[in-house]
């Protein structure tokens, strides 16, 4: 057998020349070991899945040929140079595509399906959470803000309270389920016969009836519905932070539980600020003579302006930090800093008065310039004048 296949007879302990009979014997016998009534094992689940495959190809004598020569059905042998056989959807071999009018999803949900009560066969009736995105901007995740959302749903119905009747005294036990909203159905398999636990068409799975229900609601207590909402975002929030409200999401069944309704908070990039963690960076625009000499300018911040005092002789590049003027911290206290980094501007034109007093300057330093040619002067170079 090649390697990766999976070895099906060892799956149900029989030897490879095991008859018919024998397959179906150690089938049964194996299929009853890992039923979950039995077996509490974590991995009982998977190795009944397997021991279905096994025995739906080792029953079927075509399939099983195939498995015998190929180590595979379906045609193509693992491992193998691929060549004319097509590889035949798995689920069209082990789902509910399988011949012989059982397929292994029936058995499978008759085992799992809520004989035990738990699973699939529950219906739920509390109302399920939603989910929203809103954006804000980086004042607002920085002073806080109330943000008005639109938000369509399933709400508790008005005029039914939510209970789906029309007067309370109206909602009876269904007398098909007695209250459990789960009702046995009883199958005949070829392991025997099999108890299912299925949700009560009766009542809906709720355990109840109304006899006489809400017209506005036809009795399930929610309506379609839009409302405003205001939503609180807390200062200092982050991008990406959900904030959630209790009881905002779909509205329950014959009033159970609503869900809740999670919001998103994107915040959106600021133009001049640029958020780290509770920090901000920003960027101060610097003359060259303000650098030298010192100055005193003002840097916007997210929720004041401010003053900052640019010592001489500062370099393009260096940061100065403002402590306490970032972002806020949410549910804390205290606010993160306010680094503004300094950018030196060079003129790109100077005036005639500025140009001199600069080559004065540039020579007062020492420094080696370009000379200033006007246009005229550049013209006469170029004809050699
Ligand atoms: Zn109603
Ligand atoms: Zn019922």
């Amino acid at each position: 057998m090649p390697a990766g296949t999976k070895d099906y007879y060892a799956m149900l302990g029989v030897e490879r020349t095991a008859n018919a009979d024998e397959i179906k014997k150690a089938f049964r016998h194996k299929a009853r070991e890992l039923h979950p009534d039995v077996n509490g094992a974590p991995d009982a689940e998977d190795r009944f899945k397997e021991v279905n495959e096994a025995y739906d190809v080792l029953s079927d004598p075509t399939k099983r040929d195939q498995y015998d020569r190929f180590g595979a059905v379906g045609g193509r042998a693992p491992g193998g140079q691929g060549g004319g056989y097509g590889y035949s959807d798995i689920g069209d071999l082990f789902g509910g595509g399988a011949a012989g009018g059982f397929s292994m999803e029936d058995l499978f949900s008759a085992f799992f399906g809520g004989a035990t009560g738990g699973g699939r066969g529950g219906v739920r009736l509390e109302g399920r959470d939603m989910a929203m995105q809103i954006v804000v901007t980086l004042a607002e995740a920085a002073s806080g803000a109330e943000k008005e959302i639109v938000l369509d749903r399933l709400a508790s119905c008005d005029v039914c309270g939510g209970s789906g009747a029309v007067a309370e005294s109206k909602v009876v036990t269904c007398p098909e389920c007695g209250g459990t909203g789960q009702r046995v159905s009883q199958r005949k398999t070829f392991l025997g016969t099999m108890q299912t636990v299925v949700p009560c068409e009766r009542c809906g799975a709720t355990g109840h009836i109304i006899e006489n229900p809400c017209e506005e609601c036809q009795g399930t207590g929610r309506v379609p519905d839009r409302q405003h909402v205001s939503v609180h975002v807390p200062a200092g929030i982050r991008d990406g932070q959900q904030i959630r409200l209790q009881g905002f999401g779909e509205a329950g069944i014959r009033g159970a539980a609503a869900g809740d309704l999670l919001v998103t908070v994107r915040v959106a990039e600021d133009e001049y600020l640029h958020r780290e963690g509770d920090d901000l960076h920003g960027l101060a625009n610097v003359g060259f003579t303000q650098a030298a000499l010192g100055a005193k300018i003002k840097v916007n911040g997210v929720l004041e302006d401010n003053e900052v005092e640019i010592p001489a002789g500062t370099q393009h590049g260096d940061t100065i930090r403002l402590r306490g003027r970032g972002m806020p911290r949410v549910n804390r206290t205290g606010r993160g800093d306010l680094i503004v980094h300094v950018a030196i501007t060079v003129p790109k034109k100077l005036t005639k008065k500025q140009r001199e007093l600069t080559e004065q300057l540039a020579a007062e330093f020492g420094e080696e310039h370009s000379e200033h040619k006007t246009p005229l002067q550049k013209l006469k170079d170029w004809l050699g004048a």
